[in-house]
């Protein structure tokens, strides 16, 4: 039975960060760390200011790296790889490479430092310091996902494969569920060995980089990262989400998981805004999408993203993320070719200006 810890923290303030860790620690499996190098991944989705609840926090980063020092950790790698980079991994709004130089510690940039692995028999670029280090944490952030219902410490992990490499992958897996197993797959081959939540900030609406900020007040730790993304899913109010029935199908250990300190069962938020909340599957759309999809190789039923031409800055950030190659931009707008889209939504996630939807 592994334990998975789900405690209070009001705030990013040290002091309530520093005993919420230390409480998580206390009553979780946490690895040794004294002599070891260490790889913590947060979810730097893109560089943004810490208000926009888009990456985990880096005050919560910074009360874990000062930890990990005082137990003792020879040297810790902080990394992650935004899925539109194409320059210089940047992590400065979000203040993430402020803390790593903070605690001496190295900010690995995944373009320039990966390794090949074979999964599914494609060749893909993973984070080098996965290969590096002798323990890796999950360092991942309380968010809806548009395409995954939310993303958690499971899903965090896929940013070990860098940049614009990601989005081929959302080709080849088309349907949450296969996504969901393709993720597993990717989370296995970073021989994860805890994970954190940062949900004191969680983010509420169409995540993972347009929704709204919303108070959770709840840090998580586990070495067990699929019981935490449960808890998370039903806090959020979530009967499933494609990850967790996906694990439990085959047997990631999550029906062993106790929560020893506060019961995800207790702490559901009702009004919780989740994706999809409004827009019920009507037995007719259901139909209408499966006539759909037999006459398309791209057609789904799930929703298409909805640009504003108002907002858009034509920067092409969605063009170049798109791995259905439906998007290019024509007299500084976006062009939409509807029936290329497999609803990937990875333009949604991407574009900086909030300028696209999902409807
Ligand atoms: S929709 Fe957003 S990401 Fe796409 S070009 Fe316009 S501003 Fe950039
Ligand atoms: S248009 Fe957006 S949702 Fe559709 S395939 Fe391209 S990135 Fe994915």
């Amino acid at each position: 039975m592994t334990n998975c810890a789900i405690t209070e923290c009001r705030d990013y303030t040290e002091n309530e960060l520093d005993s919420a860790i230390r409480k998580i620690i206390e009553n979780t499996a946490f690895p040794e760390v004294a002599g070891k190098t260490v790889f913590v991944k947060p979810n730097i989705l893109s560089d943004a200011s810490p208000e926009k609840a888009i990456t985990t926090d880096y005050r919560a980063l910074d009360a874990f790296l000062r930890i990990l020092k005082e137990k003792g950790a020879e040297k810790i790698i902080v990394g992650d790889s935004p899925g539109t980079q194409t320059g210089k991994l940047n992590a400065s709004q979000c203040r993430i490479s402020e803390v790593v130089k903070k605690h001496d510690a190295t900010l690995s940039d995944f373009r320039e430092e990966n390794r090949i692995h074979e999964i599914d028999g494609i060749k893909i670029p993973m984070a080098k310091a996965l290969d590096e280090a002798d323990v890796v944490i999950s360092f991942a952030k309380f968010k809806t996902h548009q395409l995954m219902s939310a993303t958690g410490a499971v899903k965090n992990m896929f940013g070990t494969i860098p940049g614009l490499n990601k989005s081929p992958m959302h080709f080849r897996y088309r349907t949450p569920e296969s996504f969901a197993a393709f993720l597993m797959k990717i989370f296995d081959e970073c021989h994860v060995d805890y994970a954190f939540l940062d949900g004191v900030i969680g983010m509420e609406g169409p995540g993972p980089g347009s929704g709204t900020p919303r108070h959770v007040g709840l840090l998580f730790g586990s070495a067990n990262a699929y019981a935490i993304d449960k808890a998370e899913a039903m806090i959020m109010g979530y009967k499933s989400v494609p990850l967790i029935e996906t694990a439990e199908k085959i047997q990631r250990g999550i029906s062993d998981a106790a929560y020893p300190l506060l019961k995800p069962e207790n702490l559901v938020i009702s009004d919780y805004k989740r994706i999809g909340d409004g827009k019920k599957n009507t037995f007719r759309s259901l139909i209408i999408g499966t006539i759909k999809n037999a006459f398309s190789k791209n057609s789904n039923n799930r929703p298409k993203p909805v640009f504003d031409i108002d907002k858009c800055k034509a920067c092409s950030r969605c063009v170049n993320v798109c791995p259905a190659k439906a998007l290019r931009i024509e007299n500084g707008h976006v062009v939409f070719e509807k029936r290329k889209c497999i609803s990937c939504y990875c333009c949604h996630e991407m574009c900086p200006f909030d300028a696209i939807n999902v409807n």
